[in-house]
């Protein structure tokens, strides 16, 4: 282990890793710094299958997947440190500083560049403003998934999800197979949160039912959680009174949305997109501030760590080529248009090379024959049509940026859908 390094990584999830392995391609030094114990990221607790069919063809668990490029770290003998913490960091005279602990102490590493791969952590009852007791048995989907898939534990019997994110269905066919009984989720927007595939596999399959607009307002019970009360609740999200009713169940599981775990952007300075909430960035997904590089889910919440790799990816190797050979950049803003709710990335530099752009969208409502457009001076650099868009499905576009001037616009047009 070194004072200083080329590229500095934060975390060891699958964006860090795909970072590491390009920056070293690249000819950077590189260092990962992972808090746990263990490379893989949040992927390590996620054991069923479905991971890398774009990248791999192929559907691994996520343990596997992460082996991949966990594995290639080791071949190509790039520095990890485990179990280590940022306790502080700076970056000053076009360098950062971080200074470090774990079990053998503290110490301060300098780079030249640095990749934040910290990924992004999930809400909780306190950030949905759920009322009533505060009894066990109200877990987050992920920390349920934990406790389950790593630790061998079983922490509930009758389950209520309240959430129709991803992790909320993969736990609801999870805690199933291991015996449980899922009462039901419930989402309180009037579409469902997560992919198609994974209401047909983990909920239709096992016949468990999804509650559209509806919420949970209230927890009841003393040591343990023994009912919650549900709501319906109108076009605003806004519980109506009157619909009240109780369910019996042990346990709460929340699946209400994935923050991008932002701290360390925020102590260096790094400005952050009111919309995504991970820094803004470039094509080469640098941040404003020089040098300062994003990728995986503390960039934006990604629906497939296929794109968090890809991310990962380009970070890794834009972070090395800055490193070791400078830059001077332009900067052009891309407009978010009608239709588009999110954007990734905001910037582009006028003087990269890199001119095959991937774009992450999401749009605001969900449309039927829709038309992704992208437009720069009057002109359309892009143009991609498809049969039908929701919100909880990202869109990536690939698009070439050599022609555009100044300014982009991105907007999304089609059909309403209600
Ligand atoms: C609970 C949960 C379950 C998920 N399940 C699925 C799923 O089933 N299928 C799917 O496709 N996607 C799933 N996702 C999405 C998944 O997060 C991404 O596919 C992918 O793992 C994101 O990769 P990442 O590298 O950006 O972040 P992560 O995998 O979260 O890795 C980030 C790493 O950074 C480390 N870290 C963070 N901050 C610091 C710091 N300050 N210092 C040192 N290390 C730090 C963390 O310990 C972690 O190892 C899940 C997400 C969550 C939160």
């Amino acid at each position: 282990m070194n004072d200083t390094y080329d590229v500095l990584i934060i975390g060891g999830g699958p964006a860090g890793l795909a970072a590491a392995i390009a920056a070293h391609a690249g000819g950077a030094q590189v260092l990962i710094v992972e808090r746990e114990a263990q490379l893989g990221g949040i992927l390590k607790q996620c054991v069923h299958d479905g991971f890398g069919l774009e990248r791999y063809g192929e559907a691994l668990a996520g343990p596997e997947y992460a082996a991949r490029d966990a594995e290639t770290v080791r071949a190509l003998g790039i520095d990890v440190s485990v179990g280590t913490f940022v306790l502080d960091a700076q970056r000053s005279d076009g360098r950062c500083t971080l200074t470090l602990t774990n079990a053998q102490g503290v110490w301060r590493v300098t780079a030249k560049a640095l990749v934040l791969a910290t990924g992004c952590r999930e809400r909780t009852a306190r950030q949905v403003l759920i009322h009533g007791d505060r009894p066990a048995g109200v877990f987050t989907a992920g920390c349920a998934q934990n406790l389950v898939n790593l630790q061998g534990m079983q922490p509930a019997r009758r389950v209520v999800i309240l959430g129709s994110g991803d992790i909320g269905l993969i736990m609801a066919r999870r805690l199933t197979l291991e015996g449980a009984e899922v009462v039901g989720v419930y989402e309180a927007k009037s579409q469902p949160s997560g992919l198609p595939r994974n209401i047909a596999q983990c909920l239709n399959d096992f016949g468990i039912p999804l509650f559209l607009s509806t919420t949970v307002t209230r927890t009841l019970g003393r040591d343990r959680l023994e009912a919650v009360e549900i709501c319906d609740v109108d076009e605003h999200m806004r519980p109506i009174a009157g619909t009240e009713r109780l369910v019996e169940c042990d346990t709460l599981l929340l699946s209400v949305g994935l923050i991008p775990e932002n701290e360390l952007a925020e102590r260096l300075g790094v400005p952050l997109s009111p919309v995504t909430h991970g820094p803004i960035v470039d094509q080469s997904l640098q941040s404003e501030v020089d040098g300062i590089f994003a990728a995986g889910n503390c960039l934006l919440v990604n629906d497939l760590v296929d794109y968090v790799s890809e991310q990962g990816m380009r970070a890794g190797a834009e972070a090395a080529r800055v490193a070791l050979r400078g830059q001077h950049r332009t900067l052009a803003q891309v407009r978010m248009g009608s239709g588009v709710a999110s954007c990734a990335p905001q910037l582009i530099d006028l003087e990269a090379d890199v001119h095959e752009v991937s774009f992450y969208l999401r749009s605001d409502a969900a449309y039927r024959k829709a038309e992704v457009l992208f437009v720069s001076e009057g002109e359309v650099l892009q143009k991609r049509r498809l049969a039908a868009v929701r919100p909880a499905e990202a869109i990536r576009m690939t698009v070439d940026v050599s022609g555009m001037g100044d300014d982009v616009w991105v907007s999304i047009a089609g059909e309403q859908r209600s």
